[in-house]
């Protein structure tokens, strides 16, 4: 019994010793393995994601629109000029379009830009001007020009106590119209004939075309391009776009 007991506890240790030893022989010999096939994996891993990532970020931005922000007056419409200053027309019949404006707007349009048109119409804010009138030279406007979206800013400005966040300089009606757009800023230009303008369009990352009527203004800002007229800045927007 004792010599069995001990043959059979003997005959029973030696494979269950073993197979325990096996199974540490076995995962002391895979983990350099498996850390090796994990270090050669990350690697690929990473490059993986990261092309996914960068090919995403690329459909995102060819996704997108493109736009050009067109101010209005001085740039669609003649300024009215009062002491080397400009202001808006107070009806539609004193609203006039540029020559050139409609065919700028025609290219521009072929070429895969929305149109835009950010206008400051303080003189609602202050009194002077109904913004009935705005409305219906906005209208008028619409019917003559491919134009996709108006933005205005009817707030009087700071200086008569009505401070926004639309105004020009203030780049909040550029950044409404991407949003509701999908417009992709950087890919984006902005016109105007002030420099409340071209400001604007520079804080909001686009690039900027300055229409130079000779104001008697200063500019703060320095345009990306100078020229008379839309046309002149419409070919140069054409030349300058990246997509
Ligand atoms: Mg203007
Ligand atoms: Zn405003």
């Amino acid at each position: 019994m004792r010599a069995e007991h001990v043959r059979g506890v003997a005959g029973v240790k030696p494979p269950q010793t073993a197979v325990a030893i096996g199974t540490l022989a076995t995962t002391a010999s895979q983990e350099p393995r498996n850390q090796e096939l994990g270090v050669r994996l990350v690697f690929p891993f990473i490059f993986v994601v990261f092309a996914f990532l960068c090919g995403y970020c690329c459909f995102l931005e060819m996704m997108a629109n493109k736009a050009v922000f067109l101010d209005r007056d001085g740039v669609i419409n003649r300024p009215v000029i009062v002491e080397g200053k400009p202001f808006p027309p107070r009806t539609v019949t004193e609203f006039e379009i540029l020559p050139g404006v409609n065919q700028a707007c025609s290219d521009l349009k072929n070429a895969g830009f929305l149109l835009v048109v950010v206008t400051n119409q303080p003189d609602v804010g202050r009194g002077i001007l109904k913004k009935e009138v705005v409305e219906a030279i906005h209208k008028t406007m619409m019917g003559y020009l491919p134009i996709d979206r108006v933005e205005v800013c009817y707030h009087a400005g700071a200086e008569f106590g009505e401070e926004c966040e639309c105004r020009k300089p203030k780049p909040g009606m550029l950044i409404n119209a991407a949003a509701a757009l999908d417009i992709d800023l950087s890919h984006s230009f902005m016109v105007g004939d002030r420099w409340r303008d071209i400001d604007c369009g520079k804080r909001a990352g686009c690039k900027t075309a300055l229409i130079d009527w000779g104001y008697s203004e200063e500019l703060r800002e320095k345009p990306d391009f100078r020229g008379a007229n839309l046309t002149e800045a419409a070919h140069w927007i054409l030349r300058n776009s990246d997509r």
